[in-house]
């Protein structure tokens, strides 16, 4: 099994990386965790106030994937851990993969709630399957995906085990940098849906788990810092 850390865009002042990841198992699946901001924002970006965003044509998911020998028609299964535009921008793009989502989050995105509309048109195409699944579930041998709500009702974070590096924890937006880690004092960020508690308790979730499984590392959801020191795509973790 390998881990390919995409690189997706860039959130500035920062530095800010956008990921996305793509796990490839020995038997041949491949499983894409998030699709990144949608394609239109090479040309177009969307900013929010006082950010600027920047995606060269390289830091699409179709040109990280590319760049590995892969197409969008080769993704199997798409994780998707929650439905903020910088993670499901280009859902359309893979219609023949099965995405996979909390249902907590799948239904409060479908209601209609105004955080999840922006990019709808992606991520509610009718030529897409969606798998809703509840709490902690085995998605394959080795890939186990883990229930973290709190940034939002329902994220999903992923725990990889893999043959030669070991556990790794991708927490997404449950835990968007190091500073974030300890459950007991981190701060809450400007983007966390107002549920202090579930945050918490998912930052605990995580750390106990990376702690449990002798986790070689936790990605962290957006840490400049710590994105410049990992292996980046082509690379990759076995
Ligand atoms: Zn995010």
């Amino acid at each position: 099994m390998r881990l390919y850390l995409l690189y997706l865009g860039t959130m500035q002042p920062g530095e800010v990386p956008v990921p996305g990841y793509l796990i490839q198992t020995a038997d041949g699946i491949n499983i894409l965790v998030d699709t990144g901001w949608p394609r239109s924002f090479v040309d177009h970006p969307q900013n929010p106030p006082g950010l600027s965003i920047e995606i060269r044509p390289e830091d699409t998911v179709t040109a990280r994937l590319a760049a590995i020998g892969l197409q969008p028609s080769d993704i199997g299964i798409v994780v998707c851990t929650h439905l903020d535009d910088d993670h499901c921008g280009n859902h359309d793009l893979f219609g023949s993969a099965e995405f996979v989502v909390q249902r907590e989050h799948y239904e409060l995105a479908k209601s209609g709630h105004p955080r999840f509309a922006a990019n709808r048109a992606a991520w509610d195409h009718p030529s897409l399957r969606y798998r809703l699944i509840e709490g902690d579930v085995e998605l394959v041998p080795g890939v186990t995906l883990l229930k973290t709500s709190g940034h939002v009702p329902g994220h999903q974070s992923v725990l990889v085990r893999l043959p030669v590096t070991g556990a790794v924890v991708l927490a997404a937006d449950a835990v968007m940098h190091s500073s974030m880690a300890d459950a007991a004092t981190r701060e809450l960020f400007i983007t966390d849906m107002d549920d202090e508690t579930g945050i918490r308790q998912s930052t605990r979730k995580l750390s106990e788990l990376a702690k449990n499984e002798d986790a070689a590392f936790i990605v962290y959801g957006h840490d400049a810092g710590q994105w410049a020191s990992l292996r980046q795509s082509p690379d990759f973790y076995a």
